[in-house]
């Protein structure tokens, strides 16, 4: 699940979403204004951390980036929480076992 950011063209803030690639940027609702008037920025981190895929450590920093925002998200109200329900099961927990043999 790819985390896109976006710029709200109602209130002007910028906002992240954890969304299928399958969700159009004019269907993304802002947090700050419900306004669906969003665009979808290029962000950077996101391109780092799929480009990152060699060390377990790499991918363990992602996760916890991935569960930081999902917390976010768990705050935001339903109509958020609905979108990314379905097809958003929990990151895969990075298990401390397999990430120390390095
Ligand atoms: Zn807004």
């Amino acid at each position: 699940m790819p985390i896109y950011e976006y710029r709200c063209g109602q209130c002007e803030k910028q906002f992240d979403v954890t969304q299928s690639v399958h969700v159009r940027p004019e269907d993304t609702v802002c947090p700050h204004c419900n306004a669906q008037s969003a665009t979808r920025l290029m962000s950077a981190c996101t391109t780092k951390i799929k480009g990152t895929h060699k060390t377990g450590f790499a991918e363990m920093k992602a996760y916890s980036m991935l569960d930081e925002r999902m917390d976010k998200f768990s705050k935001l109200p339903p109509i958020m929480g609905k979108r990314i329900d379905p097809d958003a099961g929990p990151p895969p927990d990075p298990s401390p076992g397999g990430i120390t043999g390095n």
